[in-house]
């Protein structure tokens, strides 16, 4: 049977100001489901070795090539793919990554890094800041244990997510963005998740109630579900979306007072001081 390798996913617009999220991994994991499974790999080549630190080449070639996907699975912001030999590849995004798939090596994107060669087609990874990785493992259950990874923040139930949030402390936007307590939220999506809940992101989580905790639970889930419908492209999002407005000087899309900016665990986060409550913060 011959696979459908051409995606109806617009994802080559992605909005890409910063590290791929859930969203976009999630997009790019739908993309290699409709382009790049059972395809077999006639060859894998590292074009740059940095993507691969850490790992054996020759493993990781071996594994692959002769063999083809299988499946395309998501933990957070990491990706695996099941290899027809047994063992699985793993595809972490960093920055600026993204998988890009195409039929003719004139197509092939200027920071590829990795190829993969199909019988009548290719699959690139393309990342000019180099800051992603591709490994090879045996499970991806060992392997997101092995890494300490929360849950998945799209597939935990609301129970996992309060009891794991209702234990932590500090400040909400550090533990919706703490990787070890649920994986797949970063930078933009902690703030737009804390935007919609009207909750600041330096609101310190041991002032929350119950009730609040079931709302952010509620509204990641939308806003995460949101915005893999829109194929994590940000023009496809809502006006009143925060993320259109993560700029110096721009203007809350609730009430159009100035935003602020602060760091938070490192970050630059946005919220509205009139919008957002800070619990006494
Ligand atoms: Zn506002």
């Amino acid at each position: 049977m011959v696979k459908k390798r051409k995606t109806s996913i617009d994802y080559m617009a992605i909005h890409h100001s910063d590290m791929p999220e859930l969203p976009e991994v999630e997009t790019f994991r739908r993309y290699i489901e409709q382009t790049s499974l059972e395809r077999p790999i006639i060859r894998a080549r590292v074009k740059n070795p940095i993507i691969i630190k850490g790992a054996n080449e020759r493993e990781l070639i071996d594994a692959m090539e002769g063999g083809e996907f299988l499946s395309a699975r998501r933990h957070g912001k990491q990706l695996f793919l099941e290899l027809s030999g047994g063992r699985w590849l793993t595809w972490h995004f960093g920055m600026t990554g993204k998988p890009v798939c195409f039929d003719s090596m004139v197509e092939e994107p200027r920071h590829n890094r990795f190829l993969f060669t199909f019988e009548d087609g290719f699959l690139a990874f393309n990342d000019p800041r180099l800051f992603g990785r591709i490994g090879i493992i045996d499970s991806p259950e060992k392997f997101i244990r092995h890494k300490g990874l929360g849950p998945d923040a799209l597939s935990m139930t609301e129970g996992q997510f309060i009891d794991i949030f209702g234990k932590s402390r500090g400040v909400a936007k550090n533990a919706l963005m703490d990787q070890h307590k649920l994986a797949g939220v970063g930078n933009i999506y902690s703030d737009e998740i804390l935007f919609q809940c009207h909750l600041a992101p330096h609101a310190d989580i041991q002032s929350l109630e119950w009730r609040d905790l079931r709302h952010i639970y509620q509204t990641m889930s939308m806003v995460l579900s949101e915005s893999i419908r829109a194929g994590a492209k940000f023009s496809r999002l809502p006006p009143s979306y925060l993320l259109h407005h993560r700029r110096k000087g721009a203007t809350c899309p609730l009430c159009s007072r100035t935003l602020e900016r602060r760091t938070i665990g490192g970050r630059t986060a946005y919220f509205c001081t009139d919008c957002q409550d800070s619990r006494g913060k």
